[in-house]
């Protein structure tokens, strides 16, 4: 880091502030596996992934060589216009690992934020019922149509669509079980919101940037099914959880409801920008023209996200998240005996949050923590409203001596940050979220 000619000092003055959530001066040279390599040559053991986009670590072989393959005789550029052998075999094997949805098929965007975009323009557009639900601290994207029905605080600025309701995501560390909002929904139906006229319902199944929130057990799947009773379509973005993550292929799964729409991205591509949405071909072929953007299916950033879903079934991740991920789990649960500002340790497989205690808001906990492993050699950031919760969602090729060393660097990041030895200075200069 430092240094006025600093690899950091230069992006800060060539690359524009709109795009950064930056939490420490972190400039990388390389990647591999799951280690993270700064412009000095030190070695990071990343724990973020990307924000999960890096899914199989860096320089995985299967999308070495894929990608390599696919850029050196490409089957054109796009799918627009002409479709192609990649793509097609793509959307078939998204499709298989979704038998619960058999009459469905793939639309492919370059990112989370295209693909919850277009499930909503679709909706609305194929429905006519204009009304949509989501929560309370959703993030569903960065373009106007995803944030027009997100709930982020980091988006105040945005334009919410004008039919958008917002709910609570209950959150069982604050003893919400979730009985207040489906009441609190039930009511509106009856006076304030004709459910007839609401098109969707956009779920994270487990609430992310927002919080790091799983939901308490069966309140998703009452909430579905009482919209179902009225005709609401259901959107599970599986942005970040999805795809293995938490042990199932799919995390909707573990919640025990089947939605109508599947959203893919970050860790689709394994760090290629790819997304994917699945839907009823009814309302998937509503229009022709009407969703697209000139490079989406492209065969470099399709052959690596076949090599993804490849690889996963190969290598068993699912399983290697449901293990490792337990193993990390049970590691940063004990810390919460021996760190008072831990409040809740909470995830499912390789997808976990830490809530701090906030009874110090000025003091910026999450974001001293962060800072402090990032020193120590580990990289992960924090969500939440509050921006309270560390967040991890490591390569799904994570090992447990992997997970061991992040254990004891975030013990150690957490007892620096007790014992006041991350300075108000230090974090400064990185304002996060
Ligand atoms: N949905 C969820 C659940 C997400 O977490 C995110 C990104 N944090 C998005 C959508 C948007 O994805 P992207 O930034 O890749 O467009």
């Amino acid at each position: 880091m430092a240094g006025a000619n600093s690899l950091y000092a230069r992006d800060a003055s060539a690359i524009a502030g709109l795009q950064k959530l930056r939490f420490f001066p972190l400039a990388l040279e390389s990647g591999a596996g799951a280690y993270v390599v700064d412009d000095e040559g030190r070695r990071l053991l990343d724990l973020s992934a990307a924000w999960g986009a890096a899914s199989l670590g860096y320089g995985h072989p299967a999308i070495v060589e894929a990608v390599c393959h696919a850029v050196s005789a490409p089957a054109g550029a796009s799918i627009l216009s002409a479709t192609h052998r990649g793509a097609v075999e793509l959307a078939e094997a998204i499709l298989v690992t979704l038998p619960e949805l058999p009459d469905h098929c793939v639309w492919f965007g370059h990112s989370g934020s295209d693909a919850n975009e277009t499930a909503f323009r679709a909706i609305a557009a194929a429905t006519g019922r204009r009304r949509v639900i989501a929560f309370r601290g959703a993030y569903h994207g960065g373009t106007a149509g995803s944030m027009a029905i997100s709930g982020h605080a980091v988006q105040s600025h945005a334009a919410r669509a004008e039919g958008l309701t917002l709910i609570s995501y209950p959150n069982p560390y604050h003893g919400e079980d979730g009985e207040a909002v489906l009441a609190g929904l039930a009511q509106q139906f009856e006076t304030t919101l004709p459910p007839q006229e609401v098109g969707a319902l956009f779920i994270e199944p487990i609430q992310s940037d927002g919080g790091f929130i799983v939901p308490p057990p069966g309140f998703l799947k009452r909430l579905v099914e009482m919209c179902r009773a009225h005709g609401i379509l259901i959107v599970s973005d599986e942005v970040k959880v999805g795809l293995a993550r938490t042990g199932l292929m799919h995390c909707f799964r573990h919640e025990g409801f089947t939605p109508d729409f599947v959203c893919l991205g970050k860790g689709l591509g394994g760090g290629m920008a790819i997304s994917a949405l699945v839907g009823p071909r009814a309302i998937m072929n509503h229009a022709t023209a009407f969703a697209m953007q000139t490079l989406h299916g492209n065969p470099v950033s399709v052959a690596a996200a076949t090599a993804v879903l490849k690889t996963i079934e190969d290598e068993k991740l699912a399983g290697n998240a449901s293990t490792v991920g337990r193993f990390l789990l049970d590691g940063l649960t004990a810390l919460k005996s021996r760190h008072r500002m831990v409040g809740d340790v909470r995830g499912r497989g390789l997808a976990i949050g830490i809530e701090l205690l906030t009874e110090d808001p000025a003091g910026r906990r999450a974001a001293k923590t962060v800072f402090r492993a990032w020193e120590l050699g580990l990289v992960l950031y924090y969500v939440g409203i509050n921006s309270n919760v560390l967040e991890l969602t490591p390569p799904l090729i994570l090992t447990e001596a992997q997970a061991s060393d992040a254990i004891a660097i975030l013990d150690r990041a957490i007892a620096d940050v007790e014992q006041g030895l991350v300075s108000d200075d230090a974090i400064r200069d990185f304002a996060g979220w």
